[in-house]
């Protein structure tokens, strides 16, 4: 089938090269120019493990091209898959604009009928209003359908998600463009839910929410474990093997971060408000999560005292592991805070110190490794979970420190390890019974 996508980015890029890979011909279009110029070129502008190579394989399949022109990447489409960023206006609410801008484009310049897929998260009720503002702008006599079709690939595992997520949900008022969105995907052999149009939007919130608010209930637990001389990873484990609650999204740290969680949290409750609900659940969960990011604080200044002239080094800036993203990164709370607090911050990590640099205070020092960065440190903060950081033999590493002392936001290093290097390790959530 002829496809279009509208945005390139961790979700757009990854859906066109994967619909590509399936048989597809698919053409992306993006206003980003110097992005369009890398794409051309072959390069992913972004990391995103295993999508370079699938990339190549299907530019040279030629089954994937990119253009800036919307008009031409519409042409003969039967399908336009919008994934445009929907980041979080000042008001909390999603900022729409990007995706009205491509509703108008298609508007404007469609000349066949088309269904519209919005891939993009938008809150209840955005695909009527998007639907409706295509059919004000219409120049030709075409019909177009709005379907949607909410997007929960993980960014560090989105090509891995696209071939084996565990749903595609197709919400639509009209039952053949659903049928069609179905069988783009139909090669994946991934379980379809049909829902209306609103249902869907919501179950992407309701989705993200839950999610947050495992993170935040195990944060909660961990918090007991520390005061009642429990461990945490022991209180998830023996709560996981319960079918019911499930193992994943129990691990204690400093919280989400991430492009989605953060605003898609803020989105449900503004949708709530908006709708005359309180949503008391999640205004904790959200609460929690701040109060989290700033937990490895507390425990420095509990352990040194005051911070002033303090070196503190970051391992870790990204909001997981895997990828490069820096939106909503917990890094970046604490870097501040710490600026804050009079000491001198130095962060490293594997893949994002170039995005790291654009986002983080000026006065942020970014080593190009982790010795580096570790070199004459006062403390040590892990902020992100990164192989190289767990690995038995980068334990030696912290002896670099002025002082070894490592306070572990992601409870990912080997407390048995650090202890033969005479490392002091502050974990989350494990608390000592005396
Ligand atoms: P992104 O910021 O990485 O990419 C968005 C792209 O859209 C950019 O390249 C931008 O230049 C492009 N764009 C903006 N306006 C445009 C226009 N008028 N025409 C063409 N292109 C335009 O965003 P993302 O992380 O891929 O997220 C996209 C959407 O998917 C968001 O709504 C997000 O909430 C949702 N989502 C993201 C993830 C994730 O892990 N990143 C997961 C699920 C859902």
């Amino acid at each position: 089938m002829k496809i279009a996508i509208v945005g390139t980015g961790y979700v757009g890029l990854v859906t066109g090269v994967c619909l590509a890979a399936i048989g597809h011909d698919v053409t992306c279009v993006d206003v980003d120019e110097e992005k369009m110029a890398q794409l051309g070129a072959g390069i992913v502008p972004f990391f995103e493990p295993g999508l370079d190579e699938l990339l190549a394989v299907q530019r040279q399949e030629r089954r994937l091209s990119f253009t800036e022109s919307h008009e031409a990447a519409f042409s003969g489409a039967e399908a336009i898959f919008i994934a445009v960023g929907t980041p979080q206006g000042i008001d909390g609410m999603p900022d729409l604009r990007a995706l009205i801008e491509v509703a108008r484009a298609i508007g404007l310049t469609l000349a066949n009928d088309a269904v519209v897929v919005i891939k993009s998260t938008v809150p209840v009720g955005t695909n009527h209003f998007v639907r409706e503002l295509i059919a004000e702008h219409l120049v030709r006599p075409v019909t177009v359908q709005v379907v949607s079709n909410p997007e929960f690939l993980r960014e560090g595992a989105a090509v891995y998600d696209t071939f084996h997520g565990d749903r595609i949900v197709i919400g639509a008022d009209d039952e053949e463009a659903a049928r069609l969105v179905e069988a783009i995907y139909q090669p994946l052999g991934i379980p379809v839910l049909h829902t209306d149009t609103r249902s869907a939007e919501l179950i992407k919130y309701a989705s993200n929410a839950f999610l947050a608010t495992k993170i935040s209930f195990i944060n909660e637990i961990a918090q007991l474990c520390e005061r009642l001389g429990a461990t945490i990873e022991d209180v998830a484990r023996g709560m996981g093997m319960d079918a019911r609650i499930g193992e994943k999204f129990l691990r204690a740290g400093i919280g989400y971060g991430g492009s989605c969680f953060p605003k898609d949290v803020k989105a449900l409750l503004g949708m709530a408000e908006l709708s005359g609900y309180s949503f008391s659940i999640l205004q904790a969960v959200e609460r929690v999560n701040y109060r989290q990011r700033l937990l490895l604080i507390e425990k420095l200044v509990g352990r040194l005292g005051d911070l002033h002239g303090k070196r503190i080094a970051l391992l870790g800036l990204a909001f997981k592991p895997d990828t490069d993203d820096m939106r909503e990164a917990p890094s970046l709370t604490i870097a501040e805070t710490l600026l804050k607090m009079g000491a001198q911050v130095v962060g490293y990590d594997p893949v994002s110190n170039t995005k790291a640099r654009h986002v983080l205070p000026p006065a942020v020092e970014l080593a190009p490794g982790a010795e580096e960065a570790l070199g004459g440190a006062d403390a040590a903060f892990v902020l992100t979970e990164w192989e190289e950081f767990t690995r038995p033999s980068f334990a030696r590493l912290f002896t670099r420190m002025k002082a070894p002392i490592v306070f572990d936001g992601r409870n990912c290093l080997d407390a048995a390890v650090l202890g033969e290097w005479g490392i002091e390790y502050h974990p989350v959530g494990r608390g000592a019974w005396v």
